[in-house]
């Protein structure tokens, strides 16, 4: 009996059948994408060439509009940011599915040395975002391609302002979401939507993503501590703020260990302290910065409390007043189960199961997909990018002056983002 149990388990854990045979044979999705891999490159290189940031990134948007020329795709151009919304509505009537892709750089200098590295001072497409364009626009020109025989529509999202700037948000507030019927009337509501990610500490070419929390949220922190100033030689005449704010740094990590689960953490990171002018006068104020990310909604809630009620407690108990403001960044990036289940096994029959790799834990960083991922059942999937003889150990990674990313990756990622729609649509990969 015990034998039996074990067998069940083991089979309820791992489908017998290959990854190919629930989603087809993807070659021809391959062998498309691999065509297409010279037009990403060329793309890629273009807006590499002249990153912008934040949410106005008119150079980068006309690039978009030049590599989906031509295609069969219903364009809308935002009006509050640079996005772009492209729908391609297959012949067959179906559902919507969406697929993202941002698009902005980092305010920072580029220092790989590539012939295409930045031509802008301190402008660089360091996390990325140049290959996902590359790679959204390659997949719009597959799925067109493949639009008589396809049952339903695909949303293709481009997005400014993924670094900082909330530029998912803009671009639901205008509407995004709001796709029209089909030309009988009938709805066609978007039923998924999927982003991936490229890094640089991920071989290239795998796959990989996790169910429920894949990122953290990401918001900041600040405390002012107002007591009385005076003589550096007389504190009893004084309500001293800075051995207040010493005890308040501490007793917020202590918060961290005491109050939060340690399989639903938090990072409460102080980052930043500000007090006095002089050697011998007692500042009245002083002031506490830091950043807070939890992977959960529950805990981030509950720390944005208790980092309050620590610093009026702590600065009570010396005669201080404690004034917190927490400021919200992007909320928790949580992964429909079912969605990112749905990815990891279409990665599987793309790729190979060695290929793959099934999460343990989330990452840290913050991403605005997060504010689609709360509307919209779907995932973001994670696609490596190290060049081909660096270890991705010690690549330099996303973010980095002189990370690179490998651009025949695009060929797997432009795969990838097709066989998503193709699936969710429900045409078998050939
Ligand atoms: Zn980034
Ligand atoms: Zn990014």
């Amino acid at each position: 009996m015990g034998r039996r149990a074990y067998d069940c388990d083991m089979s309820s854990q791992r489908p017998v059948q290959p990854a190919t045979e629930r989603h087809g044979t993807p070659s021809g999705v391959i062998d498309h994408a691999a065509g297409l891999l010279e037009d990403a490159r060329s793309v890629r290189r273009d807006l590499h060439r002249w990153p912008e940031v934040g949410l106005d990134l008119p150079k980068t948007k006309d690039r978009v509009l030049e590599a989906l020329d031509g295609l069969p795709l219903d364009i809308t151009l935002h009006k509050t940011t640079s996005g772009i919304a492209a729908l391609l509505t297959g012949d067959k009537p179906g559902p919507t599915v969406m697929l993202r892709g941002d698009m902005d750089a980092l305010p920072m200098p580029e220092d790989t040395g590539l012939d295409y590295a930045s031509k802008v001072d301190n402008v660089m497409h360091a996390c990325g975002h140049d290959t996902h364009v590359a790679m959204l626009a390659g997949a719009a020109r597959m799925l067109s391609e493949r639009k008589s025989s396809l049952p339903g529509r695909v949303l293709f999202m481009f997005q400014p302002g993924e670094e900082g700037y909330g530029g998912a948000e803009y671009m639901l507030d205008e509407g995004l979401l709001d796709v029209p019927p089909l030309a009988d009337g009938t709805p066609s509501p978007i039923s998924a939507a999927y982003a991936i990610h490229i890094t640089s500490s991920m071989p290239a070419g795998m796959i990989g993503t996790k169910g429920g929390s894949v990122m953290a949220s990401s918001d900041s922190f600040d405390i002012v501590i107002t007591g009385k100033g005076g003589h550096a030689s007389e504190p009893f005449r004084t309500f001293d703020p800075v051995p207040v704010t010493c005890e308040i740094v501490q007793a917020i990590q202590a918060m961290v260990t005491r109050r939060f689960d340690i399989f639903d953490p938090t990072v409460v990171t102080v980052t930043r302290l500000v007090a006095g002018t002089a050697y011998n006068v007692i500042p009245e104020s002083a002031r506490i910065q830091g950043t807070i990310r939890a992977i959960s909604a529950k805990t981030r809630s509950s720390v944005h409390e208790l980092i309050q009620r620590v610093a009026d407690g702590v600065a009570t108990a010396h005669g201080c007043n404690a004034e917190t403001t927490v400021n919200l960044g992007y909320p928790v990036t949580v992964n429909d189960v079912p969605s990112a289940d749905f990815g990891l096994d279409i990665a599987e029959a793309l790729v190979g199961e060695k290929q793959v790799v099934r999460m343990p834990n989330p990452v840290m960083g913050a991403e605005d997909f997060s504010y689609v991922l709360e509307k919209l059942p779907g995932a973001m999937l994670f696609l490596g990018g190290t060049p081909h003889n660096t270890d991705p150990r010690t690549a330099a990674p996303n973010h980095s002056n002189r990370v690179m990313f490998e651009e025949d990756a695009m060929t797997t990622g432009m795969a990838l983002y097709s066989s998503l729609a193709l699936r969710t649509l429900g045409v078998t990969l050939d």
